[in-house]
């Protein structure tokens, strides 16, 4: 059996050399050249001894994911379309801003939680990614993009498991992957650079905490169980009180001193005065003295199928006035990419439409890349 060499992290390849009577340290040199040098040719890893690559070339591969499309929106995002087999496809986001460079990262093929304002959720679910296949987006759009921009350093400063799927209905297969990202020998990315979003998997966020502690978003959307009952089905199963007691013990371990939570901004559903209110009242509750939290406020990003619309941006701005008033840092998300469907929620992969893949992969191929002329993608430590 040969292995794909993304799915391990640092400790799994020690382990798997050793396996092939190898010292633990050929794998930091190995992860190095596959992480840090984008390196998939075994025989470009010059300082491995010839016997260990002729080895290697036995029984290992390092293989990313096949890119079926990739858009450029006018604003310098970049999406990627993945197949990830049997009719399967995930996606990633690029995102360049002034001082940081952020790839948004899909954990599953659909997802299993059936949000009603998200798009992934309404196709359902196919699977959980591998490691390797988590690990893929990164290493493809790292090395992707320094070739592209013709820069030497890290391009990709900050990851957001925020593309398709539940990332902790994934667990197994997500902490090797956060390691990668975090380890110095693979992406050396900061714990705080690196946030997890969850729409409220209460026993993995605290074994999340023990596991892999990097930033939190929890995924909110109402103020009351009735409703997150209604937007978000997975509050039946861990309503809102047992969340904000799991983000309050998270916080003991988290590498920053809040948790962010994200809210889709639903018109006329979850964005009146009386709902920030009570989102005021609720983080009082639950605020063990001092600020703990920070909303963001996601302009939900509408789809034929959800029945939706996206509140007006001036109740967007009166709902985080309360918000701010009452003391709560809140920000209102920027949608990025608009242009080629990238922002939050419209990450569709086509995963139902089994039948109808190869029309929409042969469709997807026919768009025209425009060429990236400008981009800003300094990383400047925050
Ligand atoms: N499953 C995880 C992470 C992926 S979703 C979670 O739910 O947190 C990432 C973010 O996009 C979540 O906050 C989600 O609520 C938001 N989102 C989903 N659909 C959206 C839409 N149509 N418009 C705006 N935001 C959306
Ligand atoms: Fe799944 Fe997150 Fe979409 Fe809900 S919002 S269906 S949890 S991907």
């Amino acid at each position: 059996m040969t292995a794909n060499l993304l799915d391990y992290d640092l400790e799994g390849l020690a382990v798997f050399c050793e396996r092939l009577g190898e010292k633990r340290f050929r794998a930091v040199q190995l992860f190095r050249w596959i992480h840090q040098k984008g390196a998939s040719n075994f025989d470009e890893m010059s300082d491995l001894a010839k016997s260990l690559r002729e080895k290697l070339k036995v029984v290992a591969y390092v293989k990313a994911l096949d890119v079926i499309s990739q858009h450029i929106s006018a604003d310098g995002t970049i999406k990627w379309l993945f197949d990830v087999g049997a009719g399967d496809a995930v996606e990633a986001v690029f995102i360049p801003e002034d001082d940081r460079g952020t790839l948004c990262i899909s954990s599953q093929a659909g997802c299993a939680v059936g949000c009603r304002f998200c798009s992934t959720g309404h196709q359902g679910f196919s699977r959980n990614l591998k490691t390797g296949e988590i690990v893929a987006q990164l290493w493809f759009a790292e090395h992707f993009l320094r070739k592209h921009l013709h820069r030497d350093e890290r391009v990709i400063s900050n990851v957001v498991m925020m593309g398709m799927g539940e990332p902790l209905q994934n667990y197994s297969e997500l902490v090797p992957a956060l390691r990668v990202m975090l380890d110095d020998h693979g992406y050396g990315l900061s714990r705080r650079r690196v946030t997890v979003s969850t729409s409220g998997v209460v026993p993995m966020m605290d074994r999340l905490a023990q596991d892999c502690p990097v930033a939190l978003a929890v995924s909110l959307h109402a103020p009351d169980d009735a409703l997150r009952d209604n937007l978000v089905p997975l509050n039946k199963k861990y309503p809102i009180a047992e969340l904000l007691e799991a983000c309050n013990r998270y916080l003991a371990y988290a590498p920053r001193d809040f948790i962010t939570f994200e809210y889709c901004m639903l018109d006329g559903v979850n964005d009146q005065a009386e709902h920030a209110h009570q989102l005021v009242n609720l983080v009082r509750k639950y605020s063990s003295g001092g600020v703990w939290c920070k909303f963001n406020l996601i302009p939900f990003n509408p789809f034929p199928a959800s029945g939706l619309l996206r509140s007006a941006p001036e109740q967007v701005k009166a709902f985080a006035k309360i918000l701010s008033d009452a003391g709560i840092v809140t920000t209102i998300r920027k949608t990025r990419g608009d242009d080629i469907d990238a922002a939050c929620g419209q990450l569709a992969g086509d995963v139902k439409d089994r039948t109808g893949i190869n029309q929409r992969i042969a469709r997807q191929r026919t768009v025209m890349l425009k060429p990236v002329t400008s981009f800003n993608t300094d990383v400047k430590e925050a």
